[in-house]
């Protein structure tokens, strides 16, 4: 098969002030750095580590710096993950850590061969030997700090640096994963440790869209986004960008463009909002399978009663995502809330004791729900986009089990097999199907 090569080098990046990456306070080099990060489809079978070192290459001939990171090549991960449930039961935190981190060094020491192949100078790090250091919360460690003076002797040395995506190591010294789709987390955090100019996220799609293109098809590009917004989509289940990468750039101020390594063509820039722009009413609509609702029924309507329940939650360290009190009656009220489907059994666990300890009188709970939600920065100041919301749903006979909101994000939870029926029809009502 012919290797597609990109038709630019690079030239997607123009924006800002160029950085000069600097090492112990003196510049390194002349030229403005670049973080490239690829996933897993972007590296799939070894034509596609070709095409993705040919657009590296030809980035660092037009004048930049590059870092890389990459993803582990195409379903590495599912496939890892599925070995470790066949041989155990519940797998050794620390030890699915070890295995799941074997994926990225594949991609970094392939792709630095194809690199090399075509005479550009790179060197290979994992995680750890690219300074990322994390907390030990294995699975979903949390970067604390990164030491990036090996990359920067690399790039001062003349190199391409390759830096394993996904992974770190913690401060005692053992290998962790910081969460699934980890690695533009690991992208954005070299970009703000080393000034770069931009961190580009190459994927499957040419950007962020106003829904998943593969439920929408006449979803829209996004020309740019602000950080704010991007996040409200990230944390709603827009899945092109993890959460945690949004909250790093917004926090270090890293513009960041998401663009397709299949077409190459510029894609969506998130990055600072701009004030002289006029806000989009509503951005995108997202949708999220991932969680489990829970209800508690009938609890005693008295003082630290949610405290009790979400604290023993918080011990158990379940990340809980929509609350939902009703009004009560008869002194008791029913409290919902939702919760990733991964974490339903420790939820249950914990919270069978909970009732008791309260006093409830009962525990549901349902996994066949899904989140559909309107993120826009517009809607802060234009009214009724709820209610349009609510009936757009109700003439499609989709029943809302929850609500809640932020100031530029309404969600409505509904039954799973209403999930894609409803990102369709809310698409359609906002106008975000036109061009
Ligand atoms: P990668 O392996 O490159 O990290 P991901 O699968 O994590 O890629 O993210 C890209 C996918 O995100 C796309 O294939 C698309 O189906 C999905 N996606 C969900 N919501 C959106 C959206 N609003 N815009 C673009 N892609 C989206
Ligand atoms: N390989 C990891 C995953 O599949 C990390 C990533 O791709 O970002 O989640
Ligand atoms: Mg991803």
């Amino acid at each position: 098969m012919a290797i597609p090569r990109s038709p630019d080098s690079g030239a997607g990046i123009v924006l800002g002030t160029p950085g000069r990456p600097w090492y112990r306070g003196r510049v390194i080099s002349e030229h403005p750095l670049v973080v490239q990060k690829f996933g897993g489809s972007s590296v799939a079978d070894p034509d596609r580590v070709r095409a993705v070192a040919d657009h590296i290459v030809r980035t660092r001939r037009a004048g930049h710096d590059v870092v890389v990171v990459v993803s582990a090549m195409g379903k590495t991960t599912d496939e890892l993950l599925r070995l470790a449930h066949d041989v155990s039961h519940r797998p050794s935190e620390r030890e699915l850590d070890m295995l799941l981190t074997a994926g990225e060094r594949i991609s970094i020491a392939l792709l630095c061969m194809a690199i090399i192949d075509l005479g550009q100078p790179a060197v290979s790090f994992t995680g750890s030997q690219a300074g990322i250091v994390t907390d030990t919360a294995h699975g979903r460690a949390k970067i604390l700090e990164v030491r990036a003076d090996r990359l920067r002797d690399a790039l001062a040395a003349g190199n391409v640096a390759v830096v394993a995506g996904f992974q770190g190591v913690s401060t005692t010294f053992d290998i962790t994963t910081l969460g699934r789709g980890g690695s533009d987390t690991t992208a954005v955090a070299l970009a703000a440790a080393l000034g770069a100019q931009a961190c580009e996220i190459y994927t499957d799609v040419a950007g962020v869209y106003s829904a998943d293109p593969r439920i929408v098809p006449e979803a829209r590009r996004l020309g740019r986004l602000s950080y704010e917004e991007m996040l409200e989509m990230a944390a709603s289940g827009g899945r092109v960008l993890a959460l945690r990468s949004v909250e790093f750039a917004r926090n270090h101020t890293v513009p960041v463009h998401v663009r397709s390594s299949f077409t190459w063509e510029p894609g969506t820039w998130v990055q600072e909002e701009d004030p002289s722009m006029e806000q989009a009413i509503i951005s995108g609509v997202t949708h999220d399978t991932s969680e489990a609702k829970v209800t508690i029924e009938q609890v005693p309507d008295r003082p630290g009663i949610a405290a009790t329940m979400f604290r023993a939650l918080a011990e158990a360290e379940v990340n809980v995502d929509m609350i939902v009190q009703n009004v009560s009656t008869a002194d008791h009220t029913d409290i919902s809330f939702t919760v990733p489907k991964e974490d339903l059994a420790r939820t249950l666990e914990v919270m069978d004791k909970v009732v008791a300890e309260v006093e409830a009188t009962g525990l549901r709970h349902d996994p066949d729900v899904g989140r559909v939600s309107l993120v826009g920065a517009g809607m802060k100041t234009h009214p009724g986009v709820a209610a349009t919301m609510f009936e757009t749903l109700a003439e499609e006979g989709i029943n809302i089990e929850m609500i809640s909101t932020s100031s530029i994000r309404i969600s409505c939870v509904v039954p799973a097999g209403d999930v894609e029926r409803a990102v369709r029809a809310l698409h359609r009502t906002f106008g975000l199907d036109e061009g």
